[in-house]
């Protein structure tokens, strides 16, 4: 069942909200010991959510565009009175004391909150492998990392254990571990979704958005969250058009796809053969395909990196233990304390001009070169990630995690809408085709992900 038919039927009285509650519970009783999806969970306080929302609907009031969904919440965005580690001894003791603008948004709606998901500490990292909690499993891949740094948000809709997660994403970190775990992830234009109350990775790049199994759970959460928000003076402050009318599109008539040649050319071959099959279904759909070159793909992840460490340098300076009980320094783990020591080293002044400088120029003229391509076609489409998740476990080097991210970073650097659906697998391994479309054309990017997903 669709995530909005699943609406229509808690509206409908066919399933109660409650009974839906109780279903995704018994399969998260049952397998996140194995995967340790969520990490915090309160299914008493969604209990009496759900009995509200079917007490609502029994009187015949009006609910909310998400009545009766269940949804997981990646541990750094703040919910009341859950613990908001974002995964790092940091925070073990830090109970949220208010709720982020897009929680606020989802209880007004009549979402059902169950907990919290695992996730790489501090979102810095692109396998979950860096929690405080352990790591998670890939319920598409058993034994692989689910991808990062939303791993647990991804798993959990894999593993459907809830309708809608939300995760956030910095560099890649809600395409990442969709493409591994074979869901739909999105990353909405920086500025589109608030990002007041979602402790910051690096607050130039980061974007909260939503995983789910199909486009109309997609659509129906950004329908929810998106929006200017007085909160968070970067929101963008316009009308939207409702992203669930995107979900109907059958057809891509009138669409120029954009294939970008070293995209594939950093690509596993065997992604790659996945990948251009996804292209083959979008031009049988009528969509016009333009070969597209984009040599500055080599700048993306320095940019990315040296822009993330001074940033994230700055974010974490108010985690000195006074307020949170912990010098982070002390208790984090090495690529949390590397990215502290190298922004530290970065922002001194006498490094300033030589580093940072040199990054937000590389990040205009990227911003700039990869708005020119994006001006001949509607959507980007290509790979997510360049290569197969690794097993858990498994020692990689700090270069080699970083290189997972090379095709996500950009849309980061550039502020530009982008996601990822499953395409396809390589070895049973599920691989995921990334689209980008221009700022503020996120519209774009889900009525292709529709057209794709009706085939
Ligand atoms: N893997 C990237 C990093 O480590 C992206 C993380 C993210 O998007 N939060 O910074």
């Amino acid at each position: 069942m669709k995530v909005i038919e699943k609406v229509e039927a808690i509206k409908q009285q066919e399933l109660t909200a409650t009974e839906n509650l109780e279903q995704m519970y018994q399969v998260i009783e049952e397998k996140n010991d194995d995967i340790n999806a969520f990490v915090e969970l309160d299914f008493e306080r969604a209990q009496k959510v759900a009995k509200s929302i079917d007490q609502k609907i029994k009187n015949g009031e009006k609910t909310g565009k998400l009545a009766g969904l269940v949804i997981g919440i990646k541990s750094n965005i703040n919910v009341e009175d859950f613990i908001i580690s974002a995964a790092s001894p940091t925070l073990k003791e830090y109970q949220g004391s208010y709720n982020a603008t897009v929680i606020d948004r989802i209880i007004k709606e009549d979402g059902v909150i169950v907990g919290l998901t695992n996730m790489d500490e501090f979102a810095a990292g692109s396998s979950t492998e860096t929690s405080m909690y352990g790591p998670t499993d890939n319920p598409s891949a058993p034994g692989h990392i689910p991808g990062g740094s939303s791993g647990g948000s991804a798993a959990a809709i894999a593993a459907n254990m809830c309708d809608i997660a939300l995760g956030s994403d910095t560099g890649g970190s809600i395409r990442n571990p969709a493409s591994h775990c074979g869901v739909m992830g999105f990353k909405p234009t920086y500025g589109m979704v608030s990002r007041q109350g979602l402790l910051d990775l690096a607050m130039s790049l980061d974007q909260i958005g939503p995983f789910a199994n199909d486009t109309t759970g997609i659509a129906l959460m950004l329908d929810v969250i998106a929006g200017y928000d007085p909160c968070d003076t970067t929101t963008i402050n316009k009308e939207l058009t409702p992203f669930i009318d995107d979900t109907e599109t059958t057809s891509l008539e009138g669409t120029t796809v954009g294939v970008v040649k070293e995209f594939m050319d950093v690509t596993d071959e065997k992604i790659d053969c996945v990948i251009n099959k996804s292209i083959d279904q979008l031009s049988d759909l009528g969509a016009e395909i333009k070969e597209l070159s984009f040599p500055d793909i080599d700048l993306g992840l320095p940019t990315y990196y040296l822009i993330n460490y001074v940033e994230f340098f700055s974010a974490t300076r108010k985690y000195d233990g006074r307020k949170y009980g912990e010098r982070i320094e002390e208790v984090c783990g090495p690529e949390v304390g590397r990215r502290i020591q190298i922004g530290s080293y970065i922002s001194q002044k006498e490094f300033s001009g030589k580093y940072y400088n040199k990054a937000l120029q590389a990040r205009s003229l990227i911003r700039n070169d990869f708005n020119d391509l994006l001006k001949d076609v509607d959507v980007i489409a290509g790979p997510t990630v360049p290569k197969l998740p690794h097993k858990i476990g498994e020692e990689i080097d700090t270069m080699d995690m970083y290189a997972y991210d090379v095709l996500t970073v950009i849309a980061n650097i550039t502020g530009i809408p982008a996601s990822s659906m499953k395409a396809g697998a390589v070895d049973d391994i599920p691989v995921g085709l990334q689209l980008q479309a221009k700022p503020e054309e996120d519209h774009k990017i889900l009525s292709t992900m529709s057209a794709i997903e009706k085939i």
